[in-house]
């Protein structure tokens, strides 16, 4: 049999953003990165009593317990650097295989300027460059001859649930529903709150959404009694401190206008994912009621509400809750939120 001409990146979701990597960051870290046998070797040569762990098929580093990174963080830096294994080295690229190969940006990463989300064009006197080369040529690097095949068992899925909802009549085309919102703004309604509570701290520090904060840890948000708690974690594991419970919202905030704008940017990005539709078509299967369109507006708002109920968490124990969250704070909301939601389940796979 042979593999088949090697499949193209689309990689039209990283035009307009830039990236650099941020030496005080070590967010990405707080992970256990897949690693292959020859990764594995290299890394033991640097680091003799480096741990490992099985995750299903695939051989992971492991993370320290409660919360910890990766165990060759130290001091927010790798210690195993000219070593680290691919997911290291193509963050924060994160390629969705379906129908396509489709590459997003993990805005999650606070190396990458958010601002990306205006479009193609460079900020106006901002000539650096995207930044992304060497994570691109590791991610190309990697599709191998298995892929082919792989996108044509992903392919053959989506097209199953595409002819059971169209039986039901509730089949729309991933091209009808984006052109749907062509110029139009995504509304995050009320009835979007409030919204699902993170995992509480005592289900697992590793469960809770993270965020970069600029200290020496992350911050995790977690459910709690009353509200949100948001904790600084340890890279060696634990909770270094608590930044404070407070109440989550019950209505969506108010949003300065450059606020809104970010918003909405960021939930037309939702709809450009791939990962979108692929999470949608699969929940539908559990739910006889509604459209795509529907379930994809629905699934916005929920992204949306999610968004805007961290970035007012994150606000309120910075320093007080603003009168209308501003781009900035919508920024921290969305990168607390981004990864989050991109890792979970479609009729695809990851990369
Ligand atoms: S999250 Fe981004 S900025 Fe932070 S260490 Fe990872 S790649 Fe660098
Ligand atoms: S191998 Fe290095 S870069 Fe990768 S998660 Fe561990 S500390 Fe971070």
């Amino acid at each position: 049999m042979t593999a088949g001409p090697t499949p193209a990146l689309d990689v039209s979701l990283l035009a307009g953003f830039r990236y650099a990597c941020r030496p005080d960051c070590g967010l990405c870290c707080f992970a256990e990165p897949r690693v292959t046998p020859r990764e594995r070797t290299q890394l033991l040569s640097i680091a003799p009593t480096l741990g490992f762990v099985e995750r299903g098929r695939e051989e992971c580093i492991a993370a320290r317990p409660e919360g910890g990174a990766c165990g060759l963080l130290r001091n927010l830096r790798c210690g195993g650097h000219p070593a680290r294994p691919s997911p290291c080295r193509e963050f924060p690229i994160s390629v969705h295989l379906g129908e396509r190969l489709q590459a997003t940006v993990v805005l999650s990463c606070p190396g990458v300027d958010v601002r990306g989300l205006d479009g193609p064009e460079p900020a106006v006197g901002d000539p650096a460059p995207m930044g992304f080369d060497e994570e691109l040529s590791r991610v190309r690097a990697r599709i191998g001859p298995d892929v082919p095949a792989r996108l044509k068992a992903s392919t053959a899925r989506r097209r199953r649930i595409a002819r059971h909802l169209e039986s039901d009549g509730r089949w729309v085309p991933e091209s009808e529903v984006r052109s749907e919102w062509d110029g139009r703004a995504v509304e995050v309604p009320d009835s979007a709150f409030p919204v699902e509570s993170p995992p509480e701290a005592a289900d697992g520090l590793d469960l809770l959404p993270l965020t970069f904060a600029g200290t020496a840890g992350p911050w995790a948000i977690a459910g709690a009694l009353g509200g949100w708690e948001v904790l600084e974690l340890r890279e060696t594991g634990g909770i270094a401190r608590s930044l404070g419970v407070v109440p989550a919202p019950e209505r969506p905030p108010l949003m300065s206008a450059d606020g809104a704008r970010l918003l909405d940017r960021y939930l037309h990005y939702w709809l450009a994912r791939d990962v979108l539709f692929g999470v949608v078509h699969l929940s539908m299967l559990d739910d006889p009621r509604g459209t795509v369109s529907e379930w994809v507006a629905a699934e916005l708002a929920r992204i949306g509400a999610t968004v805007l109920a961290r970035a007012d968490v994150l606000a309120a124990v910075r320093g007080g809750r603003p009168g209308r969250l501003s781009a900035d704070d919508i920024a921290v909301g969305l990168r607390a939120t981004d990864q989050d939601l991109l890792d979970r389940a479609t009729w695809g796979s990851r990369l």
